[in-house]
């Protein structure tokens, strides 16, 4: 029998895109990920259409190659090799979420790192990992992990870790579960931002220390339903 998605994760898939529309992480471009609960050597990934318009019958299901694992006349994302290859290296992980949200884009492109700067943004405390694509392509590139190969490299890159910036391009981050992920996603950009801010204030900042960060994160990841619930809700247009 062909591999069937759970219809509520897919559902989920699709609501979460959606969520990281409104709360201005993803615009046309970027994407969400989940690891299926009943076969874990795939994932669930839209086809290739902007977030804010993902349906759950548009959630498809691709394997660890980062190829099609079912029948469809639906086109696929260029970049989802970057899911692939994280889910192939990191059995650990059950969401990925790929941005370009813009806050984030200047600490690929300096030596400045990317640290915790409030609670919120505990998960950061593990530390942020860097991708530079020109390690794997030289010079004449696009930016983009098109091919198996980038993916690798890229999710070679991540580690260990739950961050990796990407120069020049985005963010990508990897999560226990969908909710983690867009709760990573929107906290990741809103501490770029008021990183940003702080370093403008022409003073020495005080970061969360390594215990703070990981207390910081488990407290806030406990309680991701308080978010979850609010965002469905915006999304739905309800409040
Ligand atoms: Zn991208």
């Amino acid at each position: 029998m062909a591999l069937q998605a759970n219809p509520e994760l897919a559902a989920k898939v699709a609501k979460a895109n959606r969520i990281l529309y409104k709360l201005g992480i993803l615009d046309g471009f970027g994407h969400i990920s989940a690891r299926m609960d009943n076969s874990p050597d795939h994932f669930l990934l839209s086809c290739n259409r902007a977030p804010a318009l993902v349906a759950p019958e548009d959630v498809l299901i691709y394997d660890m190659q980062g190829e099609l694992a079912m029948e469809t006349d639906k086109r696929s994302y260029l970049e989802r090799y970057i899911h692939s290859e994280i889910y192939r290296q990191r059995p650990d992980v059950m969401s990925v979420v790929h941005s370009h949200s813009a806050n984030i884009i200047p600490f690929g492109v300096t030596d400045v790192e990317l640290k915790p700067i409030y609670h919120m943004s505990g998960f950061l405390g593990g530390g942020v990992a860097r991708f530079e694509i020109r390690d794997t392509t030289g010079e004449d590139n696009d930016l983009l992990i098109r091919d198996r190969n980038l993916g690798e490299a890229l999710a070679t890159s991540l580690g260990r870790k739950n961050f990796v910036l990407m120069r020049g391009h985005g963010a990508t981050i990897a999560a226990p579960s969908v909710e983690v992920a867009v709760f990573r996603a929107y906290y990741a950009e809103s501490n770029a931002k008021l990183q940003l801010t702080s370093m403008s204030f022409n003073s020495p900042i005080t970061y969360l220390n390594e215990k703070e960060a990981h207390n910081a994160m488990n407290t806030n990841e406990g309680q991701i339903k308080r978010a979850w619930d609010l965002w469905c809700q915006q999304e739905e247009g309800l409040i």
